[in-house]
């Protein structure tokens, strides 16, 4: 049998590891506040049983078995009921939400373990051959709904895991290149880079549990990305089999061949085919590495400082800065502190800031990231940042907040089932906007979350960190909480449609980095035109002709449609606004509820 790992099916991450509040101090309190939920009383939830989930039975054809088990090996194809529950969805809530509660409407049928490309190859003619539906599979973490097949699919579908393609295979030192195996999560690739003096330098907050084929197709972005660029910087050459033969992108630095082709796959999700390898840039690893802590007297300082970074000559890795409430949500994860650390924590900083005239509930704070194939490059960019930083009445902190941010940067995602566990809900919306919008596309936000939990009558919270910067603008990225009421998947919907078309309405994109999947499919139109979707629908439907590369993702077309909801939905149109509209739109998603009567019991998510 295959030794591909998996995260846990139910939630996030390995099994055995979860966030625990009970070293924070100030965590409790910080949750009773933003959302009302009391950690002392809120007990959580069981543990979701896997013996209680009810699987159908595979729509699994004995020719077709018999000749994916010939290709790949006996033990590499697979209808196993825990293997085709942990391929079924990604990690967004809705996937979480639904899987704990046993409201899957359709699993695969198969999963396949091909070990090389010529085994892809053979594998996706094969199920095109039967007419079967191929949805690869990376890591499982995307949250856009990328992997979910379509609930009214009456054809055998087919989970392609990529997980036993995971090897580095060659590095071009000359070229700082590497050509590498799509299905490697982050730490295989890193590690074998690394033993060679190199890294990739894509560091996505699910590095650990996410792939370089699911980065490529989902145009992924990784918290260093302000030196090493996104994924689609990255990714030079690629090799993508499709029906009947591989698509091959070479690694040109650049290239002036026409609409580009690797642009197209970059984001694809698997519409176009299965990505087996990727040229990418590679980095030899820098002598210095740190994260620096600042805080700003307000968010409008801290952003203006941010632009002027970015158009500086200083080259820093990260630059991030926290509104004031995500400021307040990470001071409340501080472990406790002790001695003269609690001390200048808790009394000599805000005296500090207090002195300089700041109102602590405004500071922001911000981390920025410095590294260098020397340590007086690294030390050259942070003096101009400092200097930046100071002009616009920010003060440093010093690595210590730096050195924390980097501990717990993979750890923070266990939250959301810590969250689900109690009955609440905690997720995360983000976009890209010109620098010139990103205080009203903030504040906009802000404000449509807070509308929509005062329509659901409810108690919420959303915070903001601005990253990943460019010359031109940058990414907003938003987390929001609330307790459920009695239709947790219904209100989630209003709360997070509701900052999907904020985005829009501002000026701001669908998604940074996150994809567009089924989730935010509904407002593709209003993002790129009425003109971009007929591209896309021409490009989808005639390069897979009888839908079988997973089908209805990013746009929700009706091809190859039988007959259940939604499935001849046509695209959302330009002008079309408001959470419901977009709710409506969306397949499988209940419709926003308004104000629904909240329970006293925080509603149990499984
Ligand atoms: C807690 C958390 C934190 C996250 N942080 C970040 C972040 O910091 N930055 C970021 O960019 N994203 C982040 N994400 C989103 C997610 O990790 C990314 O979308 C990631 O790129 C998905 O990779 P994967 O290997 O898990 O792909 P999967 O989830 O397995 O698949 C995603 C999509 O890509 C397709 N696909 C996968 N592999 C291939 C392949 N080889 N060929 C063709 N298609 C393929 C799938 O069919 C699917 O449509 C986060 C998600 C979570 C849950």
């Amino acid at each position: 049998m295959t030794d591909v790992k998996h995260m846990k099916w139910w939630g996030w991450g390995n099994e055995g590891v979860g966030f625990h509040w009970e070293d924070k101090p100030g965590f409790a309190p910080f949750v009773l506040q933003a959302v009302g939920l009391d950690l002392h009383t809120a007990a959580p939830v069981e543990k979701p049983a896997f013996e209680k989930m009810t699987i159908p039975k595979p729509v699994a054809p004995a020719a077709l078995v018999s000749k994916l088990a010939t290709t790949v090996g006996q033990g590499h194809v697979t209808s196993d009921d825990m293997e085709r529950v942990v391929h079924v969805y990604g990690k967004s809530l809705r996937d979480l939400v639904r899987i704990r509660a046993n409201q899957v409407q359709r699993y695969p049928d198969l999963v396949v373990y091909p070990a090389d490309e010529a085994e892809v190859q053979q594998v996706v003619d094969a199920a095109v051959a039967a007419d079967a539906v191929i949805i690869p599979f990376g890591g499982g973490s995307n949250i856009a709904g990328s992997l979910e097949p379509r609930a009214d699919e009456k054809r055998t579908i087919i989970s392609l895991d990529m997980g036993r393609l995971n090897k580095v295979l060659s590095i071009d030192e000359q070229s700082q290149t590497a050509v590498i195996q799509a299905g490697a999560l982050g730490p295989d690739l890193e590690e074998q880079l690394n033993a060679r003096g190199w890294t990739i330098g894509h560091f996505p907050d699910s590095f650990t549990h996410s792939t370089l084929g699911g980065w490529v197709a989902t145009r992924s972005s990784g918290m260093q990305s302000d030196k090493y660029g996104d994924i689609a910087d990255i990714a030079r050459g690629l090799r993508v089999v499709r029906p009947g033969g591989t698509l091959v992108v070479r690694p040109h630095p650049s290239a002036s061949n026409g609409p580009s082709v690797r642009e197209m796959i970059l984001g694809s999700e698997g519409r176009l085919g299965v990505i087996t390898e990727v040229t990418a840039q590679v980095h030899r690893i820098p002598a210095k590495r740190v994260v620096n802590g600042y805080f700003f007297p307000n968010w409008e300082a801290g952003i203006a400082a941010m632009q002027e970074i970015a158009e500086s000559d200083a080259a820093p890795t990260i630059t991030r800065i926290s509104d004031a409430a995500e400021t307040g949500f990470s001071l409340a994860t501080s472990k406790e502190r002790h001695g003269f650390d609690k001390f200048a924590a808790g009394t000599v900083l805000p005296n500090l800031m207090k002195a300089k005239g700041w109102k602590l509930d405004d500071i922001c704070l911000s981390f920025i990231g410095f590294e260098g194939a020397t340590a007086g490059h690294a030390d050259r960019q942070k003096k101009l940042v400092d200097a930046i930083v100071k002009k616009h009445g920010g003060m440093g902190v010093g690595t210590g907040p730096g050195v924390l941010y980097d501990q717990k940067k993979f750890d923070t995602p266990y939250l959301r089932d810590f969250l689900l566990d109690r009955g609440a809900a905690g997720d995360v919306s983000e976009t890209a906007m010109p620098w010139s919008k990103v205080n009203q596309v903030h504040d906009a936000v802000t404000a449509a979350a807070q509308k929509a939990y005062s329509e659901l009558g409810t108690t919420g919270w959303i915070m903001s960190h601005m990253s990943h910067s460019y010359h031109s603008g940058a990414c907003l990225y938003f987390t929001f909480a609330f307790v459920f009421g009695n239709d947790p998947l219904g209100e989630y919907d209003h709360v997070k449609s509701a900052i999907q078309q904020a985005f829009v309405d501002n000026g701001s994109s669908i998604s940074h980095h996150h994809g567009v999947g089924l989730e935010h499919a509904p407002w593709l139109e209003q993002d790129i035109s009425t003109e971009g979707v007929k591209i896309l629908t021409g490009l989808f439907t005639a390069t897979d002709p009888g839908a079988n590369l997973n089908p209805r993702k990013i746009l929700a077309d009706a091809t190859k449609a039988t007959s259940g909801p939604g499935t001849t939905k046509k695209p959302v149109a330009a002008k079309a606004s408001g959470g419901a509209k977009k709710a409506a739109a969306k397949k499988d998603a209940a419709a926003p509820k308004k104000a629904a009567p909240r329970s006293k019991a925080p509603a149990t998510a499984g």
